[in-house]
Parts: structure tokens; sequence; C-alpha cells
């Protein structure tokens, strides 16, 4: 499956409402993703995505992290470029 194909399904995922973020915090992200016919569970956890799917599992981009990257940001990203402050 080609990247673009993954990220055209991810969007498809996000517009049918089968991603939901369960937990966001500053050093984790947990979501449940609605599949075919399973839910899998995907998040960020100890500086590494997981997701509990075959694609995953096989060391593949899946889907269900393709969907919850296009909404949210690994912590360690977010502390490597801090928001700069900009004089008004
Ligand atoms: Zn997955």
């Amino acid at each position: 499956m080609s990247r673009e194909a993954l990220d055209v399904k991810a969007l498809r995922y996000l517009r049918e409402g089968r991603l939901r973020v369960v937990l966001v915090d500053g050093a984790s992200i947990a979501a449940r993703v609605r599949g075919t016919d399973t839910e899998h569970v995907a998040g960020y956890e100890r500086g590494g995505w997981y997701c509990d799917c075959e694609a995953h599992l096989h060391g593949r981009r899946c889907l269900h992290l393709a969907a919850l990257q296009l909404v949210t940001a690994p912590p360690a990203q977010q502390a490597r470029s801090p928001a700069r402050r900009h004089s008004a």
C-alpha cells in the first residue's frame, strides 16, 4: 500500500468518526480506532508508537497510527520544537 493511499484512508477514518482519542498527556497518547470488524488500540508511549493490529506487528505503517498521527503529535516531538516567543 502506498503512503498516499494510506493517508487518504486515514482521512476517511477521521471523517467517519472511527478514531477516538481516549488519552493525551505529556508522555503518552491512547486511542481506539474502529476498523472493518475490530476495534484497535493504538497510541504512543515511552518514545514509540504502538498498535495492536497485524500490519504494525509486521513493522508496517498502519492505518490506525496514520489516522492518529494526523491529529496528534508525540510528546517528544513537542519537546524538540518548543514554541518560539515573538514580540507582539
Ligand atoms: Zn494499526
